[in-house]
């Protein structure tokens, strides 16, 4: 099948190398294997016609122009730690790498927020926070993770109970459009209701929309103290159960996670560290932010007391950083510990109604069983967004290929039919088009196309991403 666009020629490199140095374009056996995927090479990898690295926004916005005016595709790439296959030339065109626009540009203390550039990563801007006695809430698993991405790709993480997700901490963005025109998307203020809004719609749009090049970002003042909590369940139903009376109750949890046994066996075979109990097949894992030690301390009290009378078996206080990293590393290994403990993964990320989360694990149990396909589950239990790794182990070719569209079907059906939706946190990349679309419909779809239509008439920014190609649909 072709694709309507230009392929990249000689003509193009000269006129590259006149707005760009040299030494950040690189073509043929000079682009590196990582850029022909994400996380998640499984997904496919896709060799890109050039990679350039840009510097500036004005550079951004040259590449752009001139791709828009030839027909070129351009796929935005931050870190390239995705896991949906968002920042992937699979169209061919050019890979637009924003890592060495890594500059943290201003801390504003009048007004609470910081101006960084998108290369800046998620682990360096929230150590230079908590180093000027501020947090940056979001705590994606992936801490090498680019803000450019997280903030593309809205990501949520351990924290979204109590803080939100990224979409939260973005007052506004710069970016350049598809054809080179540099935007502002709403500014410095704490309210808006000017228009569209239009920095949301950016926000979470996975690069089809604009490439960004400035964020202005909330802060919040650091929490002084920050206990965590170990609660052995008998079963994964006592588990989950637990969590809607946390919400019911006064208690403001920063994090509620579930993890089971299996998948912390897992970790800590991937880190050779151990998890602090060994009781239990399923656990909650709390965590409780505050400004006094009475203030946290009262809160773990009251959360043991709920899960003691929603039948926990004991409830471990985290309260020195060693402790508190013995759980929570094992907690962020976990999708990495999957991923290396079986041959080929696919995940599945949907998000359902808080009151599902068990329902809903017990089901994709259940497709496990019925396709005889390794399926593990945790995560956010506080926001009801469920990974699901779908494992293939030792499994042939054929039945992987045949068990995997059948698990998905299945699992994708079930989060529609307890109103939930296909991706929580990790996006919708060039993989989930088919899902995402049934799970919305042909109105709401129809929309989307639309919104991509908007801003990128030529559909020349990361192409057949959030949503498919005409030519193939
Ligand atoms: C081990 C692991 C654990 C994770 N845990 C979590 C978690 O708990 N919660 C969660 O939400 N996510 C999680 N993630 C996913 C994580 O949020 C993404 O990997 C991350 O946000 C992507 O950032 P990146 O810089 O690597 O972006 P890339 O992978 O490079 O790109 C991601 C998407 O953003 C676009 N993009 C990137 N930068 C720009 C830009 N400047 N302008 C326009 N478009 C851009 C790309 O085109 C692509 O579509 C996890 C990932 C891993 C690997």
């Amino acid at each position: 099948m072709s694709y309507p666009y230009k392929k990249v020629d000689c003509d193009d490199i000269a006129y590259f190398q006149s707005v760009i140095d040299s030494e950040r374009i690189y073509g043929g056996e000079d682009i590196r294997e990582e850029y022909t995927h994400d996380e998640m090479p499984e997904l496919g990898t896709y060799m890109p016609e050039l990679v350039i690295e840009a510097l500036s926004t004005q550079e951004v916005s040259d590449v752009m122009r001139y791709c828009y005016e030839k027909n070129i595709p351009v796929i935005p790439r931050g870190a390239g730690t995705g896991l949906s296959g968002g920042a992937v030339a699979k169209y061919g065109g050019i890979v637009l790498s924003l890592a060495k626009m890594n500059r943290i540009l201003k801390w504003d203390m009048d007004t609470m927020v910081v101006e960084c550039e998108p290369g800046v990563l998620l682990m360096e801007l929230a150590a230079a926070a908590v180093e000027r006695g501020l947090l940056y809430p979001p705590d994606p698993g992936e801490k090498t993770a680019s803000i450019g991405g997280n903030v593309l790709c809205n990501a949520g993480g351990m924290r979204a109970v109590r803080y939100g997700t990224t979409r939260d901490y973005v007052r506004a963005i710069e970016g350049v459009l598809p054809d080179g025109e540099l935007v502002k998307f709403s500014s410095n203020v704490v309210k808006n209701t000017s228009g569209y809004d239009l920095k949301d719609l950016i926000i979470g749009s996975e690069g089809t929309l604009c490439v960004a090049t400035k964020f202005t970002l909330k802060l919040l003042p650091l929490p002084k103290y920050s206990y965590s909590l170990v609660v052995p369940f008998p079963t994964l139903e006592a588990c989950i159960d637990t969590v809607p009376k946390f919400l019911q109750s006064r208690l403001n949890p920063t994090a509620v996670e579930f993890i089971q046994r299996d998948v912390i066996g897992a970790a800590e075979v991937y880190l050779g560290k151990s998890f602090p109990d060994k009781t239990s097949d399923s656990y909650l894992i709390l965590m409780f932010d505050g400004n006094s030690r009475a203030e946290v301390e009262a809160d773990c009290d009251e959360a043991a007391d709920i899960c003691m009378q929603s039948g926990a078996m004991d409830v471990f206080l985290c309260n020195t950083d060693e402790r508190k990293a013995a759980v929570w590393n094992v907690r962020g290994a976990c999708l990495e510990a999957i991923k290396c403990s079986t041959t080929q993964s696919e995940e599945c990320d949907v998000v359902v109604p808080r009151n599902r989360i068990a329902e809903f694990v017990k089901y994709a149990k259940a497709v496990s069983s019925q396709y005889h396909i390794r399926i593990t589950t945790l995560g956010h239990a506080g926001d009801g967004n469920i990974h699901v790794q779908i494992c293939r182990d030792d499994l042939p070719e054929d039945l992987w290929e045949e068990g995997l569209e059948k698990v998905l079907h299945d699992l994708y059906n079930k989060a529609k039919e307890f109103d939930g939706q296909v991706s929580g946190e990790h996006g919708i990349g060039h993989t989930k088009i088919k899902a995402l679309r049934e799970s919305v419909g042909e109105v709401t779809y129809g929309l989307f196309k639309a919104v991509k239509k908007a801003f990128d008439a030529k559909n020349i920014l990361n192409p057949g991403k959030v949503v498919g190609l005409d030519v193939e649909e």
